[in-house]
């Protein structure tokens, strides 16, 4: 099998497939896996060549992915996710089909351990004893988690001033965590550095395996859909990613006729901290840092995100679109998504604002097939429910019943 090739997203050099540094040592944008061009055509439709009942992401798409070798044993049975189309949503968005891609059932509830299982993968097949990344959050807890599972030596770093609630989570899963005093935006690409220097394999929130990984969600809604793809995909986006990872999967099965054509991706972030969204309406083609961010949800909140320029150019390639949200809308449409039975944390959420905020503006139009990615659970952060106001009753034993029947009569 031929070996592929990683090529710089900013000026298309080519590295060979042993190369683990993830960026580009010219323009310093990120690298990707190449596109598959000769294993994947319509001869090779998964239709006919994927096992529907492989739920193992990566041996279920195996051709479009590039291992030579997979540990079945990694897997915590990632991915698989399922598509649920929204009860109460259209009416309130005055949009007839509205699915909602639940990434909160993932083993440790956000997308990120799709990414994180082809990551350890590579780093496994490249012979690394040591994993790390550099997170306060879901990714921290997806790589801990995976780490143990592989009995491989976990670097967990996060800044400083974390608060200890967000840090347990992590520790329960047994890494090594250290907290680094200093800019938490160059601890990013100073632990690449030092990952280069002792053989630590980083896997930070957009390394060309996490992409990779992000991938099969488009797989899965393509196989979800019947090849029939829906008119709008809404990202939430922090690093990019993910949203990376979903724009290539569809080009992978576009570029090989096995879909007619692609949706239209969004990219959504949060008002208090949108770099990507800032460069987009300025029309500008490199990010510049956010230099305080506020926002509710730091999922959502890399205030210098890694892939922020490649995701400005493969958006205005293939005609998508940037929108921000407000945290009190996120908040909104986290009780929103409640109504159909899945608490995500306001990050997930805002894949919802943005759809309503693209309604009203008349950009989506009521016809239009919209799926919304639902990254994270909101089990993640229940301090952020301290922002809602929930009404509560009491009563007494003896007055219960009749508590209850004028409840009724209401
Ligand atoms: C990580 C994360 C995101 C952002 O994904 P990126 O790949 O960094 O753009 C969005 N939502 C949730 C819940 C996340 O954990
Ligand atoms: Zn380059």
């Amino acid at each position: 099998m031929e070996e592929k090739y990683f090529v710089c997203t900013g000026c298309q050099k080519r590295y060979p497939p042993d190369r683990i540094f993830p960026r580009c040592d010219d323009c310093f944008e990120p690298l990707e896996v190449e596109i598959f061009q000769e294993k994947i055509n319509k001869k090779n439709h998964p239709k006919t060549t994927v096992d529907i009942h492989d739920n193992n992401i990566l041996s279920k798409y195996a051709s479009y992915y590039s291992f030579t070798h997979l540990d079945k044993e990694l897997s915590l049975k990632e991915g698989n996710t399922p598509l649920i189309q929204a009860n109460s949503l259209p009416s309130l968005l005055d949009i007839d089909n509205i699915y909602l891609k639940n990434e909160t059932v993932n083993p440790t509830w956000s997308f990120k351990d799709r990414g994180t299982l082809s990551s350890i993968q590579h780093a496994k097949n490249s012979g690394y004893n040591y994993i790390g990344t550099v997170s306060s959050g879901n990714m921290a807890v997806s790589v801990a988690a995976y780490g143990a599972r592989a009995n491989i030596k976990t670097f967990v770093l996060v800044s400083a001033d974390i608060p200890e609630e967000k840090i347990k989570p992590v520790l329960i899963y047994n890494p090594v965590l250290i907290k680094v005093e200093g800019n938490y935006g160059k601890l990013y690409f100073e632990s690449l550095k030092i990952g280069r220097e002792t053989g630590i394999y980083f896997l930070n929130s957009d390394v060309p395996f996490r992409v990779e990984g992000s991938k099969s969600i488009a797989f899965e809604l393509c196989e979800q859909f019947n090849y029939d793809v829906p008119d709008y995909v809404i990202i939430p986006t922090s690093s990019g990613g993910n949203a990376r990872g979903i724009i290539k999967g569809f080009l992978e099965f576009y570029q090989s006729g096995i879909i007619d054509n692609l949706p239209r991706f969004v990219c959504v972030q949060l008002e208090g901290c949108a770099p990507i969204y800032q460069a987009w309406i300025d029309r500008i083609d490199r990010i510049s840092p956010v230099v305080k961010p506020k926002a509710i949800d730091n999922a959502i909140a890399n205030p210098y995100p890694p892939s922020g320029n490649e995701l400005l150019r493969k958006l205005r390639k293939y005609d998508g679109i940037v929108t921000a949200v407000s945290d009190k809308e996120a908040l909104a449409a986290q009780k929103m998504l409640a109504r159909e039975g899945i608490f995500a944390q306001p990050a997930a959420a805002v894949s919802i604002s943005a759809i309503q905020k693209l309604r009203i503006k008349g950009i989506i139009s009521k016809t239009d097939k919209c799926v919304a990615i639902i990254t994270g659970s909101g089990l993640k952060y229940p301090g952020i429910l301290d922002y809602h106001r929930f009404d509560i009753r009491t009563c007494t034993l003896e007055n219960m019943k009749e508590n209850i029947v004028s409840i009724l009569k209401k």
